[in-house]
């Protein structure tokens, strides 16, 4: 079994340390931490101890180097990360509101991280893999979206998987008539899909999160993992009762990259063989790890640092 992909944005991330809104005014500024959704999954699928690459591009720049030499050092395959001669890499200022909403800054389509195409390194992992992980943000760009489903196709024509994490707003995709057809073409491509709660919603296209764990079901998703913030996490497959994981007690310091530590963690506990309730349990485990410290990655954590933790965090009561 090949390497788990995942194909994304790579970026890093400056935040601001006081609450308040946007950027308007001179403040104190904390970073630059490594960052992008799936360079934060990739991270903690590799710590984890499950093989994992990742295809993407930085700038000939310190941040880029920044990021480099951090999923090097993770034991990320980076054989298709680019380095691009010509753009920056990727930026995301982030500023928290007091009542918990976030305000960004991005550079994003300008940068390295935007502007990927499909190489020779790309096909050559894609040719080797055993399982592609897709992340959401991107598939609305459409130049993106045929890139990820290239690369998953390759992998499930030769008995490959494919897991999908929406991180898509249902806001978003209702105004985008392209955007919902890829995201649906993505559900069909999908075995193990990890939504929040309202992308679970929205893939299911219904109001109660049971009928949306049936529809998807019935359409040949072979597992959710349903991540549910403070109140933990749920895996659900056809014909057998759901696993529900409680959260752990942590403070949270920022939540940023909770979501993608998760999946990063599940599906490499998966893809190693282990249970569904295991596989929430390090999941829930590396989603609070995450939360607990400042930085969006910086809570990712190897298989014996996420089982310290578990044996000594208290877990929240349901
Ligand atoms: P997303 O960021 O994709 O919305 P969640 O916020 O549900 O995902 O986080 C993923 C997992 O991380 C949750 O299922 C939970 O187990 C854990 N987690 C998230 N936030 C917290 C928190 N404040 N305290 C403890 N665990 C958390």
């Amino acid at each position: 079994l090949g390497p788990t992909l995942v194909i994304g944005e790579l970026l890093v991330e400056i935040v601001a340390t006081t609450l308040g809104e946007g950027f308007r005014e001179t403040q104190d500024l904390i970073g630059p931490y490594p960052s992008g959704a799936p360079a934060i999954f990739a991270s903690q699928s590799a710590r984890i101890g499950g093989s994992t690459a990742m295809a993407g591009g930085v700038g000939r720049d310190d941040f880029g180097r920044i990021l480099t030499e951090r999923l090097e050092a993770d034991g990320v395959d980076l054989s298709a990360v680019l380095t691009d001669p010509a753009l920056p890499t990727g930026t995301a200022f982030v500023r928290y509101r007091p009542d918990g909403g976030r305000d960004f800054v991005y550079n994003m389509w300008t940068s390295a991280a935007g502007s990927l195409t499909w190489t020779d390194a790309l096909a050559a992992v894609a040719e080797r893999a055993g399982h592609v992980h897709v992340m959401g943000t991107l598939l609305p760009r459409p130049q993106m979206a045929e890139l990820i489903e290239r690369a998953a196709g390759i992998v499930k024509r030769r008995g490959g998987t494919v897991s999908f994490d929406p991180n898509l707003r249902k806001e978003l995709m209702e105004g985008d008539e392209a955007a919902l057809a890829t995201f649906e073409r993505m559900i069909d491509l999908t075995d193990l899909l990890l939504p929040s709660g309202e992308e679970l919603l929205a893939a299911g296209r219904t109001d109660t999160p049971r009928e949306a764990v049936s529809v998807l079901l019935d359409r040949g998703i072979k597992e959710i993992a349903l991540k549910e913030g403070v109140h933990g996490a749920t895996g659900f497959r056809p014909d057998a009762d759901p696993v529900h994981v409680p959260a752990f007690e942590v403070d949270e310091v920022d939540p940023t990259g909770a979501g993608d530590c998760f999946g990063g963690a599940y599906v490499a506990a998966r893809r190693i063989g282990l249970g569904i309730e295991e596989a929430l349990t390090y999941g829930a485990a590396a989603g609070a790890r995450n939360v607990a410290v400042r930085g969006p990655m910086e809570g990712a954590g190897s298989r014996a640092d996420l089982d310290a933790f578990i044996a000594e965090t208290p877990r929240r009561s349901a």
